[in-house]
């Protein structure tokens, strides 16, 4: 078929005009993450990726954005008193709504900057257990921010569709989404969740255990984000097997007592050490998922394993860990940041996702 006739036509049997809408708007899904806020764009793929935080300046009772996005992220911590960067979503929910508008707002409009004069239809991907008022707070965010319809999609569903699993099978598939304020466990089977839970761990609990570990056995005031780069950089979910193997990071902070900066060596095995209580914690919402579901979705688990996702999920040993604690293999997504927004994004290209696939919020 020419280009012209496929125009027109369209393999889809779509009506010309919602076509011409389609070719002309740039239609977005949108994940709304703890930690990063993703865009993929239709027929353009992921165009943005940045921290969700915004910077703002207080002057005599009067906020004023500062910056958003990356730029902002770099000031966490570091702030001059009148100015303060914060996470609009920190526990997976709106917790600031006018921020978190202004947020929706600067990246909607980078990520469609310039490509079209229609207002975009949006998917939003939601956390399975938001409540219909978090998800209300969440439409109204993004339907401020310009777009002509806003659809949503639970974030398990979409990370599952994401990762490729089989979602529209007979069989259950169970994804594992770790993000920075949450974990969610979703066990999914034709092209529904029939079970799903999420708990309030995730990587900044990671993050603050290390905070809490230095504080304890080193007496040293660390921040947020030194105890971030730690984790990147040589945390582990298990003990590493020899002294070979546990590497080493330096941290700076103020020495509790004096309060005069310090820096010091801290070892992987002392972050796994610090890391053993929340990820307990995951591990005890896995085992409620498996006693659970019905005997032939777990066994249908037990065959497929699990896949992990979400920035935790490149936790340096974590499926080693997983499957020691439940005995369910554990496969680590393809680039398990971009997971929950590739999902959203192969619904925005397939008609038939678009109308199996989205939630309606009552
Ligand atoms: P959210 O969906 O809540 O925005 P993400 O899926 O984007 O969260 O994941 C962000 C979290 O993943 C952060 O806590 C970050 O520190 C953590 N993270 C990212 N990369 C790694 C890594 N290599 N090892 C451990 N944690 C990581
Ligand atoms: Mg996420």
């Amino acid at each position: 078929m020419s280009p012209l006739s496929d125009f027109f036509v369209g393999d889809d049997g779509q009506p010309f005009w919602s076509r011409l809408m389609d070719k002309l708007s740039p239609d977005m899904a949108i994940d709304l993450g703890t930690a990063n806020t993703l865009i993929y764009v239709k027929g353009h793929g992921v165009v943005l990726n940045e921290p969700s935080v915004v910077a703002l300046e207080e002057d005599r009772g009067i906020k004023r954005v500062l910056a958003v996005g990356r730029e902002a992220k770099a000031m966490l911590g570091r702030t001059p008193e009148n100015v303060r960067a914060v996470r609009p979503l920190r526990d997976g929910v709106i917790a600031d709504f006018r921020v978190a508008e202004e947020m929706i707002q600067f990246f909607v409009n980078k990520a469609s900057s310039g490509s079209s004069f229609l207002s975009p239809r949006v998917i939003v991907c939601v956390p399975s257990g938001s409540t219909p008022v978090e998800r209300r707070a969440i439409e109204e965010s993004v339907a401020v921010s310009g777009a002509r319809k806003v659809f949503m999609i639970e974030e398990p569903v979409a990370a599952a569709i994401g990762v490729g699993l089989p979602i529209g099978e007979a069989r259950g598939s169970m994804v594992v989404d770790i993000g920075g304020g949450t974990t969610e466990v979703a066990i999914i089977a034709l092209n529904g969740i029939a079970y799903s839970c999420s708990v309030r761990v995730g990587g900044d609990v990671f993050d603050e255990a290390i905070v809490h570990y230095a504080r304890e056995k080193h007496q040293l005031l660390i921040g947020d984000s030194t105890a971030e780069r730690v984790k990147l950089s040589i945390a582990s979910a298990v003990m590493p097997k020899s002294e070979h193997d546990d590497i080493t990071d330096k941290i700076r902070g103020r020495d509790v007592i004096s309060g005069i900066p310090q820096e010091m060596t801290i070892k992987r095995s002392e972050c796994a050490a610090a890391l053993q209580a929340p990820l307990n914690e995951i591990i005890n919402a896995l085992r409620h998922a498996l006693e659970a579901t019905s005997p032939e979705l777990s066994a249908d688990i037990i065959d497929q394993g699990m896949v992990i996702t979400g920035g935790g999920a490149l936790l340096h040993g974590l499926d080693r860990f997983l499957y020691e604690k439940t005995r369910v293999n554990v496969t680590i997504a393809d680039e398990p940041l971009l997971s929950v927004v590739k999902g959203g994004g192969l619904c925005l290209e397939s008609p038939l996702f678009m109308r199996t696939m989205l939630i309606r919020n009552n």
